[in-house]
């Protein structure tokens, strides 16, 4: 057990370098609450990161803001604290970080990584026009990225993935639909079934378990989830319905570091290869899920990209950088990234210290 000393909360907002469009939604800004924990002179930081406006799930900034700060005025104990996911994941990873510091070991050696730098993927969202994707796409792409994932919604799938064919050859690609279809477009995936995508990810609704294992049965690409495997609870419905052969894990949606090294191994033992999503998160977040990437049921590149591909000005330093379609991850014990404390203070909107 870890003793607390104090809680700072520091609910920032960093400006994108362009909107993020999902099939849900736009954002042009990034929220996270950083919850920095002082502990025995060690200091660890997680990230508290749900996308502004319900974007990607019904958690908000403000809500975790005030689950956080609600449940630590009643409790000392954090593993106490009975919040939503994205506020436990801010809190958990904190503490890990402390904990990968104490034993004296990078976060991901400590969460049992078995390799020092993770392949990295690039995702590209929605825009107005097919071309306008494929451009964003290359323009991105010259940093080495192993491979790209379009977005897709309905009336903006077969038509791009023909032309990214095209345009990209033989570069492992996957669509993500964010749950925009339903087993009415069932024609949709037997097309795009055509063209050797790695994984459909999340076609259907979070809860529509049944309906993703009826379209594995009928394609050959892989069924991907996403937003389904809120717990591992969901991720073992999920498995004995036959609804995926690929895991997407993200440290946010799953609770923390804990449940997502748990729902790794439960995959792991039934041999469904994973692999690290992102918010995206800033770079704590980001950090934490390279780390979690290097562990070895993570068979697909993570989605953390480069801190610049998202942030004017990302509040780690230095920031992650992609280098041959690479993030190596660093020596330093716990997360490894320093936290710039300058740059929580000129994207703070509020913070409050809990002693
Ligand atoms: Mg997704």
């Amino acid at each position: 057990m870890i003793p607390i000393d104090r809680v700072v909360l520091t609910h920032v907002r960093v400006p994108l370098v362009e909107p993020f469009r999902i099939s849900s939604g736009e954002v042009a800004e990034k929220d996270a609450i950083v919850v920095a924990v002082r502990s025995e002179g060690y200091t660890g930081y997680g990230e508290s990161s749900p996308m502004a406006g319900s974007f990607y799930s019904a958690d908000t900034p403000e809500r975790c803001w005030e689950e956080l700060c609600a449940a630590l005025e009643r409790h000392r104990d954090l593993r106490e604290l009975r919040v939503g996911n994205f506020s436990r994941a801010g809190f958990e990873t904190a503490l890990a970080d402390i904990e990968a510091q104490k034993a004296g070991q990078p976060l991901w050696k400590f969460l049992g990584g078995v390799r020092g730098a993770v392949e990295s993927g690039l995702a590209v969202g929605l825009y107005d026009t097919i071309p306008q994707t494929l451009r964003a796409a290359e323009r991105y792409l010259a940093a080495g990225y192993k491979r790209v994932k379009f977005k897709i919604q309905p009336g903006r799938d077969v038509g791009l993935i023909r032309e990214a064919r095209k345009a990209f050859g033989d570069l492992p690609m996957f669509v993500d639909a964010n749950g925009a279809y339903t087993l009415k477009d069932l024609s949709v995936f037997r097309r795009l079934d055509e063209f050797g995508l790695m994984m459909f990810e999340q076609p259907f609704a979070g809860p529509r378990l049944e309906d993703h294992a009826e379209l594995q049965a009928a394609v050959a690409t892989p069924v991907c989830l996403d937003e389904s495997l809120e717990s591992v609870e969901l991720l073992e419905r999920a498995i004995s319905l036959g609804s995926l052969r690929i895991a997407n894990i993200k440290i946010q949606r799953v609770g923390g570091l804990d449940n997502a090294k748990r729902m790794h191994d439960i995959c792991e033992r039934h041999g469904i290869p994973c692999w690290m999503g992102t918010m995206p998160e800033l770079g704590i977040g980001g950090a934490q899920a390279a780390a979690m990437a290097a562990l070895p049921n993570c068979r697909f590149p993570t989605d953390v990209e480069a801190s610049e591909r998202w942030f004017r000005d990302d509040i780690v330093t230095p920031p992650i950088e992609v280098s041959g379609g690479l993030i190596e991850l660093p020596g330093a014990p716990g997360l490894g990234w320093r936290v710039d404390e300058r740059k929580l203070e000129k994207y703070r909107i509020v913070r409050r210290e809990f002693a």
